[in-house]
């Protein structure tokens, strides 16, 4: 089963897309976390991509459509996959249905006070990659990782400026796709506001994996 993930920054997606990879035993792609990880590593593209998102603009659409098409001949994409984070823009909806046929797209739904209260409060273990929240999911020390005590870090993107202009960016160029995939007859509108388990029981329920 092939699944794309759309939505605003912050709503929830890569928390969501975790729980249901383990669910649906298929990979979880993340177009955010490979060009995070290519800059971790210093590779050419890192160093191509990494001042676009730091300001939380989107990297062009060549660049981004040939990693994905590279990703998906990947063998284990065979039995499906989640796609998070990816398309983002018309232009890459189109070029996706030229690489596959997505079963389901999941449109996460979250009011803009509660996205922007989401993403300023996130913090983050470099190391492992652990995700917290001030409020919501504190860590038993602040600004400590409860496992490596290694010191919490926000992300540059989750910084004011940044998360604005994500969110200009959001409505700009991936909200159109709303439309664009309802219209195919696809698309499943999720609400974003319960827990993450909860929404996962709905999603399973909705695309007949319960
Ligand atoms: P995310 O982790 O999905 O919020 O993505 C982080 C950043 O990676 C975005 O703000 C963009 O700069 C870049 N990015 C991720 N996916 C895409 C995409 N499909 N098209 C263009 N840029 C992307």
């Amino acid at each position: 089963m092939n699944i794309v993930l759309l939505g605003p920054p912050g709503a929830g997606k890569g928390t969501v897309a975790a729980l249901l990879k383990k669910e649906l035993g298929v990979p979880h792609i993340s177009t955010g976390d490979i060009f995070r990880e290519n800059i971790k590593n210093g590779t050419e593209l890192g160093k191509k991509v990494e001042s676009i998102l730091a300001s939380g603009g989107l990297v062009p659409d060549e660049v981004t459509i040939e990693m994905v098409r590279d990703r998906l001949s990947k063998d284990d994409t065979a039995s499906g996959y989640i796609l998070d984070g990816f398309p983002r823009t018309i232009a890459q909806a189109e070029a996706l249905e030229g690489i596959d046929t997505i079963d389901h797209v999941l449109n996460f739904v979250l009011s803009t006070e509660e996205i922007i209260s989401r993403l300023s409060g996130r913090r983050l273990c470099k190391s492992t990659g652990r995700i917290y929240h001030i409020k919501s999911n504190p860590p038993k020390v602040e600004g400590i990782d409860d496992e490596t005590g290694e010191p919490l870090i926000q992300r540059d993107d989750d910084k004011p400026e940044a998360i604005k202009h994500r969110l200009e960016v959001y409505e700009e160029q991936t909200a159109p796709l709303i439309e664009y995939y309802r219209k195919k007859g696809n698309l499943l509108d999720v609400d974003s506001a319960p827990s993450p388990e909860t929404i996962v029981a709905a999603v399973l329920k909705a695309v007949g994996k319960a």
